[in-house]
C-alpha cells in the first residue's frame, strides 16, 4: 500500500519518515472496510502531514468497495425478508433483471439509492403496487408506525411519548400489551387526536 513520496512541501527535503495507520469506513448498509492511511514527517524541519495527498483517495476507494458490497448485502437481506428481486422490479416498474445487472457491477448511484430505500422501508413496495395512492400510503405509514411502536413497547415495556419540534404538540401512547389495539388506518389516528 505504501507509495513513495515525494518531498517535504515545507522545506523540500526528502528525508521523510512515513507512518501508516488503518481506518475503517462503511457505506450505508455496506460492510466495514479498512483503508491504510499514511502520515509523513519531515526529519529536516518537523513538518507533518499527508505529503502524497493519497489519503482522501484511499478513503474514497474503501467507501466504493463497501458500497459495491452493500448491493449484495441488501439483496440478501431482502431475500431473508422473502422479498424477491422479481417482485421489487415488478412493483417499481423496473425492467426485468435490472437488479441482477446492478449486482454484477452495472449499478448507478440512483440504483443504489433505490435499494437503500427498499431495504429501509420494504413496505414502500406495497405503496408502489398501489400506485402510491394517497389513502393506501397513509394506511401503510400508520400501520408500519404502529408495528414499530408495538414491538418497541414489547421489548422495553415502556410507554412512548412523541414530541414534535413545536413543544405544544405531543402524543402519548399507552400501548396495552394484554389487549393490543390495532391501529389500522388514518381514520383511527384522526379519532385518537380529537
Ligand atoms: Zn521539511
Amino acid at each position: 500500500m505504501s507509495s513513495q513520496p515525494t518531498t517535504c512541501p515545507a522545506c523540500g527535503s526528502s528525508d521523510l519518515e512515513t507512518t501508516e495507520s488503518v481506518t475503517s469506513v462503511q457505506a450505508t448498509f455496506g460492510p466495514v472496510v479498512s483503508a491504510t492511511l499514511e502520515k509523513h514527517r519531515c526529519r529536516a524541519c518537523g513538518f507533518e502531514g499527508d505529503f502524497g495527498s493519497h489519503n482522501d483517495e484511499r478513503i474514497q476507494d474503501a467507501l466504493e468497495r463497501s458500497e459495491r458490497s452493500s448491493i449484495d448485502l441488501i439483496i440478501s437481506d431482502l431475500n431473508d425478508m422473502k422479498i424477491s428481486m422479481a417482485y421489487v422490479e415488478r412493483a417499481l416498474g423496473l425492467p426485468m433483471r435490472t437488479i441482477s445487472r446492478w449486482k454484477s457491477g452495472e449499478h448507478s448511484a440512483a440504483g443504489v439509492a433505490v435499494l437503500r430505500i427498499v431495504r429501509a422501508f420494504p413496505w414502500v413496495l406495497s405503496a408502489a403496487e398501489a400506485r402510491f395512492e394517497a389513502t393506501a400510503c397513509a394506511s401503510l405509514v400508520v400501520s408500519q408506525a404502529a408495528n414499530v411502536l408495538i414491538s418497541a413497547a414489547k421489548e422495553h415495556r415502556v410507554n412512548w411519548t412523541i414530541t414534535t419540534l413545536q413543544q405544544n404538540h405531543s402524543l402519548d401512547l399507552n400501548l396495552h400489551l394484554d389487549k393490543p389495539q390495532l391501529i389500522a388506518g388514518p381514520s383511527n389516528l384522526a379519532r385518537a387526536s380529537q
